[in-house]
């Protein structure tokens, strides 16, 4: 059982991390010695990296708020905040998400439609700045708020003060068809606004589009009410259970980890929702990290492309992407999506930024404050053929959610032109960041790290 590992181990932390940056060859980049990513775009170079093993933990909870290492995994984290009957505002589906990593690669969740980002609910963090020290920061700050989205260019962060919120034990589940993405668009927008669907309280809003005419939203509401719940960590699989029913409910740990077990449907890939490989696979290895590291070999070995060659089929463009675009240029998106991509189901996320200050949006992703969004989630692999090596679908994506005022989340591939770039996530701003705090450049530059796979 996880418990918190208070200030006087999380000074510990912080000491081992500032050794480990001093003991850097003078001049070398900063990496992070991590164990887990959920990074989907290749890194060169590794390196010595920062010594973050001593930040992986809770420090302390106190009513609403908890104070937690930057290191410290979604799973791990809620373990310890469910004890207080709480969670955090957001909590990302993936049970090896970091907190530091959420706040600086944008996570989003079902509750994102009413509290925004995992960024919005943080009160203040320390941040190891490529100079090596280790700057408190809150919002209002240029760094604060550039830090969101600059996927550790601007620095780590080592501990976050961050909001939670009371839940009680169970989720009671509501799934809603639509018979086109208008529809489902025009009742996201509804829901945004009053929080409530056909008389009932919402507190978490997401869907799935498996076909142009068949689309759910699949509404959540906290409740105390006892009753059976059903486990789809057996052989069971979540997302298929949206087809089936029309409600559901599950423990809250359950609902928050639904996604995880078969990595959204991402499991289907390595057989693992085949009833007989199901039976054999044992249950605490259906986890989204372990199929990660399944399709990190696929990548080293290029086991999926050896196999399309011998099989005679075309060459396959990956296209792992998850973008925002403005919820009434939603069904324009899926249609174009079906046109040009084609790949189903898509994961659909509603948020709405927390923060109401139109002067003082996010600057590295300028999400519009009082727009509603859907974050479109799209994982799988498309046969292009020979020309599968310069991304045209995924280029074509970028230009897509420019063009509908929407933006895209850089964990995964990226190919954008410099100025593009820049005129994109405010690379200016960033480097006015970046020189304050960065004068040698230390840190990569996020446009290095994320177009040139640095
Ligand atoms: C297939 C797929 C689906 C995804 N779906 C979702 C989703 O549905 N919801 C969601 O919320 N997210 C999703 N993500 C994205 C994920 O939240 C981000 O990639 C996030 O940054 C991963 O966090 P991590 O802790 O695993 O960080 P890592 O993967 O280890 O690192 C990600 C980046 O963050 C930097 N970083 C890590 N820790 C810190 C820190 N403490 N301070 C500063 N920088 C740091 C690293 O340098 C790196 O650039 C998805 C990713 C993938 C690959």
């Amino acid at each position: 059982m996880r418990t918190a590992v208070g200030w006087e181990q999380h000074s510990v932390g912080v000491a081992r991390l500032r050794e480990s940056f001093a003991a850097l060859p003078p001049g070398a980049p900063v990496r992070l010695a991590k164990r887990t990513s959920n990074l989907f775009r290749g890194r060169a170079g590794a390196g010595p990296g920062l010594d973050v093993s001593g930040l992986t933990g809770v420090i302390e909870v106190d009513g609403d708020v908890a104070e937690v290492q930057g290191m410290c995994t979604y799973e791990h984290l809620v373990e310890v905040t469910l004890r207080h009957g709480r969670i955090p505002l957001v909590v990302p589906q993936l049970r090896t998400i970091t907190l530091g990593g959420a706040v600086t690669g944008l996570g989003i969740e079902s509750t994102s439609f009413r509290n925004g980002l995992p960024h919005e609910s943080v009160l203040e963090m320390d941040v190891l700045t490529g100079s090596g020290d280790v700057v408190t920061t809150k919002p209002g700050d240029a760094l604060f708020d550039a830090f969101p989205n600059s996927y550790g260019s601007l620095g780590y962060a080592s501990r976050l003060r961050i909001e939670l919120e009371r839940v009680p034990e169970y989720v009671a589940l509501r799934h809603v068809r639509f018979d086109g993405a208008d529809a489902l668009a025009a009742a996201v927008s509804t829901i945004v606004e009053h929080r409530v669907w056909d008389g009932e309280r919402v507190d978490g809003l997401d869907g799935v589009a498996f076909a142009p005419d068949e689309l759910y939203l699949t509404l959540a509401r906290w409740t105390d009410e006892p009753g059976p719940t059903s486990d789809y960590t057996g052989q069971e699989v979540f997302y298929r259970s949206l087809r089936r029913r029309t409600t559901d409910r599950l423990t809250v740990h359950d609902y928050l980890w639904r996604w995880d077990t078969d990595w959204f449907w991402c499991s289907a890939a390595f057989g693992a929702q085949h009833p007989v490989v199901r039976r054999l696979w044992p249950r605490r290895l259906r986890r989204s990290d372990v199929y990660w590291r399944l399709v990190a070999l696929d990548r080293r070995w290029h086991v999926g492309d050896r196999l399309d060659r011998r099989a005679g089929r075309p060459q396959a463009e990956r296209v792992v992407q998850d973008v925002e675009v403005p919820v009434d240029r939603l069904a324009e998106f899926l249609a174009w999506f079906d046109d040009e991509v084609g790949m189903r189901p898509v994961w659909l996320c509603p948020l709405a930024l927390r923060r109401d200050d139109a002067e003082r949006p996010w600057p590295t992703y300028p999400l519009t404050c009082g727009t509603t969004y859907v974050n479109v989630g799209f994982w799988g692999n498309v046969p292009v053929g020979p020309e599968a090596p310069s991304a045209p679908r995924n280029r074509a994506i970028e230009a897509k959610v420019d063009e509908l005022g929407g933006h895209k989340s850089l964990y995964s591939e990226a190919f954008y032109a410099r100025a593009d770039f820049d005129r994109l996530y405010d690379g200016a701003n960033l480097a006015r960041v970046r020189a304050a705090h960065d004068p040698d450049g230390r840190m990569t530059d996020l446009f290095e790290k994320v177009v040139g796979g640095r």
